[in-house]
């Protein structure tokens, strides 16, 4: 598909069918603006005919919109596949957060996006065109970026679509496309170790979050099968190196669930974990997902929790719940167009 192609393999491939290198530019232009191929109003119907098993096929299905103003939208694939993608706007402009795997195969106790495993993988190309469709929502298009900040905090595991993912942050922060600051992108991974180091090796300026979750093995793989495969000490000690090689501050997500990680233990043993480490936390009260029976810390109790790790030393806040009545907030997304209550 075209939009897994940056543009100088683009102009690559108009070469190779023997047309003139603009021609080339009007099809970049054309994918980053979001465009469907018959919108495209400036290549003669010969050109698009021979284009057209290539061209991106992806649109949005639907859009909800919740009352705080968070958006998600369900795009739709040209082999029928789904997946969700939600817009936040902050002061400093507007942050997507993506998806990058059509379900997940992690199988997270809380998460409602691994409930039916992982359908497959999604291609650089697929992932960028929800960044791309919802720019021209917005009434963006290539050369005006209504959106600043890209997350990979969706549905799916990014480390686990490795190649995708980061081909993917490559065309989005290429100068030619979109130019999203890789300052302005985050990667969310439940954990995997030798995956984090190969990311290293990239020497993205991207941040790097990591789902914590539970502050010991033994807590952590009630809910999280990936505990099985690698400890926290490994993961923490994978986040140092990360640090010292790219200078990036690592970001620990921390989900509260009720009478499970949410006590005095857990604030002391957390503390100790990630003392004297340059990194912040994010303490979101657990979101319901209904076929789990997990229930959240309240807020007022979330407050506390983060009062507790700060006198321990720790950076901390708890994040604001976006897009909860539209079964758009973390752990909500899905991929199924049926399932949107909560
Ligand atoms: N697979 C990646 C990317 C998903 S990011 C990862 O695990 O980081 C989505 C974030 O929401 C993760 O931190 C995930 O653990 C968290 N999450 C999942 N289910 C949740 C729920 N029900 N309530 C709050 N956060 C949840």
């Amino acid at each position: 598909m075209l939009s897994d192609l940056s543009f100088d393999e683009i102009k690559l491939y108009v070469k190779r069918l023997g047309l003139p290198e603009f021609r080339g530019e009007q099809i970049f232009d054309a994918i980053y603006s979001g465009k469907t191929i018959s919108e495209i109003s400036n290549l003669p119907n010969a050109i698009k005919d021979i284009i057209a098993v290539d061209y991106p096929k992806y649109n949005i299905e639907h859009i909800f919109e919740s009352k705080d103003g968070t958006k998600k939208y369900i795009v739709k694939y040209g082999d029928g596949n789904i997946v969700e993608c939600v817009l936040m706007k902050y002061k400093y402009g507007y942050t997507l957060c993506v998806s990058t795997q059509v379900g997940c195969r992690m199988g997270c106790k809380f998460c409602a996006s691994t409930l039916h495993g992982l359908a497959r993988n999604l291609t650089a190309g697929e992932i960028l065109g929800q960044v791309l469709l919802v720019n021209r929502e917005l009434g963006g298009s290539r050369k005006n970026r209504m959106i600043t900040n890209v997350v990979l905090m969706g549905s799916g595991e990014p480390l686990d679509n490795f190649d995708n993912v980061t081909k993917f942050i490559d065309l989005l922060s290429a100068g030619r496309g979109l130019n999203i600051s890789q300052r302005n992108i985050s990667l969310s991974t439940c954990g995997l170790v030798p995956q984090i180091y190969k990311l290293m090796e990239k020497d993205y300026n991207i941040s790097l979050t990591i789902s914590l979750h539970a502050t010991t093995d033994e807590k952590r793989k009630e809910i999280m099968p990936i505990a099985n495969r690698y400890s926290i000490s490994q993961i923490i000690k994978a986040c140092k190196d990360y640090y010292q090689k790219t200078g990036r501050r690592i970001y620990f997500e921390y989900t509260l669930i009720k009478n499970a990680n949410d006590t005095m233990a857990d604030v002391k043993m957390l503390a100790s974990l990630l003392k004297g480490f340059n990194c912040h936390v994010n303490i979101i009260p657990l979101n319901t997902v209904k076929e789990r029976s997990l229930k959240g810390t309240s807020r007022l109790e979330a407050y506390k929790f983060c009062d507790l790790l700060k006198e321990n030393g720790l950076s901390a806040t708890v994040r604001r719940t976006m897009g909860g009545d539209i079964a758009g907030a973390c752990g909500q997304l899905r991929n199924s167009l049926l399932d949107n209550k909560v």
